[in-house]
């Protein structure tokens, strides 16, 4: 993909005024509580995070925290229930098919620092409010279109779009693209 900044802004603006959505099932909130994710030391997990009574699952959330973990210094870092529900309705416009690619979660402030100009010194992944996420088969842009719409019924999240993945996070909401990567 090349130079997608303008055209995605564009496309979702458009997607904000028609209504559009992604492919289904993106209606009112998580249906499934569930979670399909594979971080980079490929460790997948496919969890209900939320009992059916809906009180979470800490169990669950648990073994969550050590997917989303910064696996470059094997540390734990918050995990916000929240975040999850985002990545949840995320994947049930996909019909929960595959699962979410993580490419980073929570990140230490050394971690963070490495990454270099991309990532900011103050970047949600600190807080551990933020996923950089990818789906197979689903372009960059098609996910942050469907986690614009997200967003708009949410009133909150900041929407990255990167070359080869999506950041979201549980912060105010905001929007931006970067070259490559
Ligand atoms: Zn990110």
């Amino acid at each position: 993909m090349t130079a997608p900044s303008r055209r995605a802004l564009l496309v979702a603006a458009a997607a904000g005024a028609c209504g559009l959505r992604p492919p289904s099932r993106a209606e009112a909130g998580p249906l499934r509580n569930l979670v399909w994710v594979v971080n980079r030391k490929n460790e997948e997990l496919a969890i209900q995070y939320r009992h059916n009574d809906g009180g979470y699952d800490h169990a669950a959330l648990v073994r969550l925290q050590y997917l989303f973990r910064d696996t470059v210094e094997n540390v734990l870092g918050p995990l916000p229930p929240r975040l999850i529900e985002i990545l949840s309705i995320l994947q049930e416009s996909w019909g929960f098919d595959k699962p979410i690619r993580l490419t980073s979660g929570y990140r230490t402030p050394r971690t963070n620092a490495l990454i270099g100009e991309a990532a900011s010194p103050r970047s949600l992944h600190l807080e551990g409010q933020a996923a950089d996420i990818a789906m197979d088969g689903v372009a960059p842009l098609d996910m942050a279109l469907a986690a614009h719409s997200v967003s708009l019924r949410l009133g909150m999240m900041g929407i990255g779009l990167y070359g080869s993945f999506v950041h979201v996070d549980i912060g105010a909401m905001a929007r931006w693209t970067r070259i490559g990567r």
